[in-house]
């Protein structure tokens, strides 16, 4: 970006590995439909240009959706011993692995986030799901939910944008290593390494129903909400949609997990280690471009050490690189769409209307696509919006304090509760500090580290339900 003194080369990923279908159908009972009627384009957020057509399901497709599901459930899955089970969720964490290359570069073209990303982070971590949860089907007597846990039925899945095949390794591996059937609808401007999914699992031999993908935008989403014939909904996206997904399963026997938005307050103490402080704010809110429901958008700095941390985040931040997705190099990549890059226009310009001060390295955003420059505001009460409101962009609003009782009361002032991180070379300050906090993830000198082994979920408006771990066994079982 700014840094004229040293420039990288291009170094940019082939994108030949990945070959794309004109238009794609929906994956229902082990096979591809033909396209349905209406469609919608799938677009590489780096450059507007159109990479697919996607079917929208509508309710009779999401009804033989459901239907095969059912069929899987009662005829093969459920039945079928869990190591059986076993067996085919490592085969299909083995195939993501062999199959890492194409995946992260259809992840980068259909999302904009950088490959360097996607190859380490999104694809590894969704392998390692199904790889983690494979292990756990032959053993679910021994969770500690009863000594014959059961299963629930069929899942309907609904994902969001972000972390798309990693959002769908969240849900699909606990809930087939637990013996459920899924039904899944992918985001609207992001369905392709769904669809690829869908194919890897023809290629593990999955029996027919036990996966199916369905595409479409929030009307699809709904239909599989509501479909009667469905035993849990899992979601995970925005806390608006989340509310009305709770309002339409309220009443129903079904059981709701709801993985919703954020707003992460990243604590700095004066005695923190500051160069990994820094590296460790911008992991928080640049990773992905700020597109992570447990990003730290609100930094909170001690007030004795701000004015040295803020010098030294904008240097790191002046070495960011933005641009090709596809560049091994580069650090931020574009937005996921034209609506959202709206929104975070819309939600920083009331930061400035509102009296805080924005700052953002020399950049040049590239002509074409969805762009916005990692940006730090000053000067931000906790009366401003965005301080308040999920910005869901490489956004970062800095607040200051002075004691640890004020870090801990503007940290929890939120209506979110879903994670928090805490810098400091104490272990007691740490505990102490984690302790008060209410978010479900409290990430200490590090932030935004995943692991299929650990819980992750909310509290509040942030959602109900853990996904990973052995908690995320809980979900898909009748305890
Ligand atoms: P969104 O709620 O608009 O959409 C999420 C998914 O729901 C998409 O597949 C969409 O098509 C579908 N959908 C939209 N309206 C629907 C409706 N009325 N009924 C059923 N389905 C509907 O969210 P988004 O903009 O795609 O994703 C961003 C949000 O997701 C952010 O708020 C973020 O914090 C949240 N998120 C949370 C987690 C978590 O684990 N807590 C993880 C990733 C993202």
């Amino acid at each position: 970006m700014a840094d004229t003194t040293f420039a990288y080369a291009p170094a940019p990923e082939s994108r030949a590995v990945v070959s794309l279908r004109p238009a794609y159908g929906l994956f229902i009972d082990g096979a591809f439909t033909p396209p349905t009627e209406r469609l919608i384009t799938t677009v590489n957020p780096a450059d507007e240009e159109p990479l697919a057509e996607v079917s929208v399901a509508d309710e009779g497709d999401v009804d033989r959706a459901v239907t095969a599901a059912r069929r899987a459930f009662e005829r093969v899955w459920s039945p079928m011993p869990p190591a059986e089970r076993g067996k085919y969720l490592f085969r299909i964490s083995r195939i993501i692995q062999e199959r890492a290359r194409e995946l992260a570069v259809l992840e980068s073209l259909d999302n904009g986030k950088p490959i360097k990303e996607s190859r380490d982070v999104d694809i590894p971590l969704a392998a390692a799901h199904f790889f983690y949860y494979a292990g756990w089907a032959d053993k679910l007597a021994h969770a500690g939910f009863g000594a014959a846990p059961r299963p629930l039925g069929v899942a309907a899945q609904v994902i969001p944008w972000n972390f798309p095949l990693l959002m769908l390794a969240w849900k699909i591996a606990p809930a087939l290593a637990t013996g459920n059937t899924v039904v899944l609808k992918p985001a609207e401007t992001t369905p392709l390494t769904a669809l690829l999914f869908a194919e890897i699992c023809q290629q593990a031999e999955l029996p027919p129903g036990v996966v199916n993908i369905v595409t479409g935008a929030a009307d699809t989403g709904r239909a599989l909400i509501a479909h009667p014939g469905t035993d849990k909904v899992a979601f995970t996206g925005s806390t608006e949609v989340g509310r009305e997904i709770a309002r339409t399963v309220a009443g129903t026997r079904k059981k709701l997990t709801l993985e919703l938005g954020g707003k992460g307050a990243n604590i700095v103490y004066d005695d923190a280690p500051l160069d990994q402080a820094v590296e460790g704010i911008v992991n928080g809110i640049f990773f992905n471009q700020g597109h992570v429901c447990c990003a730290g958008s609100r930094l909170l700095v001690q007030e004795s050490i701000a004015e040295e941390v803020l010098h030294r985040l904008k240097e790191r931040v002046s070495r960011l690189r933005l641009g090709d997705p596809l560049d091994k190099n580069t650090d931020i990549g574009a937005i996921n769409s034209a609506e959202q890059l709206a929104r975070i226009r819309a939600l920083a310009q009331t930061g400035r209307d509102e009296g805080s001060q924005d700052w953002a390295p020399d950049c040049e955003l590239p002509a074409h696509g969805y762009w916005f420059a990692p940006t730090i505001f000053t000067g931000v009460t906790q009366a401003h919006r965005i301080a308040r409101e999920e910005i869901f962009g490489p956004v970062l609003s800095v607040l200051t304090f002075r004691t640890p009782d004020e870090a801990v009361e503007k940290a929890n002032n939120t209506p979110y509760g879903l994670s928090a991180g805490v810098w400091t070379e104490k272990g007691s300050r740490m505990l102490w500090t984690a302790g008060r906090l209410r978010a479900g993830v409290v990430w200490s000198n590090t932030f935004n580290k995943f692991d299929p082994t650990s819980p992750f979920g909310g509290y509040r408006e942030s959602g109900y339900g853990r996904e990973g771990g052995r908690h995320g066994l809980e979900a898909y079982l009748d305890v």
